[in-house]
């Protein structure tokens, strides 16, 4: 058996080999580095695939969420509705440009933003609501936007972990993820979902007019060559990395099937056992397992991670600390936010390791030992 990774890029690099080391051939050939062709032609690739009005490339997933809400207008003390329990860029870049994050719980089951807690936290000062698409599901969209709709809020989905996967509406109408709330930020980090070779990131919209704003923040606030007139920023995707997401972009959909094999297996030999609650699949959503996370109930979790270590299966804990809890929001009237669920499931959560490259033996190790170490210790 091949040796176990959370998720194993040089085997699928290899696979693709041929078509990568062209095209990224094809960019030294031509030296055109910074906005080469191949940057605009991701763009029209994705809009095309995300079945979205425009795509906008930039430097990474954290740059994509700072530069929506440069592009929104939004000012200094505007509050802004995201979930602690998130990777820390959602809110970090609150926080960066001096807006005020209202920290919000999570559903326990599909540990996406809870509905059913936003609304209480809308004041005057609201202006956006943060919803983050964790682990490859989506969050509950339909009732997210009705409520930003009554309210006259933005909506920014943090859609760096479930590109590939779409909501279900109300309506019946399935929607790509990003592309339903008033922009849509991603991330091309090498082991998200399409992950390119180094950093990249991108911003997704159906509305023209942000889309002009978006290209001039990503673009030192200039629409026209040295004539800036908003403040900006300087987040470009690299050629190459573009070359590279052409190229990978025609095997997303085989990719997160390959991840939705994985957690179809994992979810089968888990099934009913008294002490792991497997990743809930909402009704709604083509969930597209970034990671498979489970919750272990009644068992020490940092014995498990340790057995498992020792077995050679490497595990992760996606997020050990939840936002308002990090030593940089002390202080900031983070210490009196109270979010149970997201206390909790930080203490419970392991992750598996789940990738595109998952090979039969390897599953059936990671799942049968898994099962073993559990049942010695409950
Ligand atoms: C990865 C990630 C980001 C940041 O993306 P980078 O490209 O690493 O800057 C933002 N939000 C979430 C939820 C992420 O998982």
């Amino acid at each position: 058996m091949d040796k176990l990774q959370m998720v194993d890029l040089k085997s699928q690099y290899l696979r693709i080999k041929d078509d990568i080391d062209g095209a990224i051939q094809e960019v030294l050939n031509t030296t055109a580095f910074i906005n080469g062709p191949q940057v605009a032609e991701l763009a029209r690739n994705l809009e095309q695939y995300l079945d979205v009005k425009h795509v906008i490339p930039c430097a990474n997933g954290t740059d994509a969420l700072q530069i929506a809400m440069m592009a929104l207008d939004l000012q200094e003390g505007d509050e802004v509705i995201t979930p602690s329990y998130t990777y820390f860029a959602t809110v970090e870049v609150v926080a960066l440009l001096k807006l005020k994050p209202v920290f919000c719980e999570v559903d326990p089951l599909t540990f996406t933003i809870d509905v059913k807690a936003i609304e209480k936290l809308i004041t005057p000062k609201t202006k956006a609501i943060v919803p983050v698409h964790l682990y490859g599901q989506s969050a509950d969209m339909d009732p997210i936007m009705d409520l930003a709709k009554k309210y006259n809020l933005f909506v920014i989905e943090d859609n760096a972990q479930a590109i590939g996967g779409y909501y279900t509406g109300k309506n019946g109408i399935k929607k790509a993820n990003g592309t339903i709330g008033t922009v849509g930020t991603t991330s091309f980090f090498p082991s998200k979902n399409l992950g390119c070779y180094g950093d990249g990131g991108a911003l997704t919209t159906n509305d023209s007019a942000l889309a002009e704003k978006i290209k001039m923040v990503a673009n030192h606030g200039q629409r026209k060559k040295y004539f800036h007139e908003i403040v900006g920023c300087n987040s470009r995707l690299d050629t190459i990395q573009a070359a590279i997401l052409n190229v990978k972009l025609k095997h997303l959909d085989t990719y997160c099937n390959a991840r939705r094999k994985v957690a179809d297996y994992y979810d089968q030999q888990f099934a009913n056992h008294p002490n792991i609650s497997t990743p809930h699949r909402a009704s709604y959503s083509h969930h597209v397992y970034h990671q498979y996370t489970l919750v272990l109930e009644g068992i020490d979790r940092d014995t498990v991670k340790k057995q498992l270590e020792e077995k050679g299966i490497p595990t992760m804990i996606y997020y050990p600390v939840p936002a308002h809890k990090q030593q940089m929001f002390q202080g900031a009237g983070a210490e009196d936010v109270v979010l149970e669920t997201t206390d909790l499931l930080t203490t419970k959560v392991i992750s598996l390791p789940i990738h595109t490259e998952m090979q039969e033996d390897q599953m059936q190790y990671i799942a049968s030992s898994f099962l073993e170490i559990i049942n010695a210790l409950k």
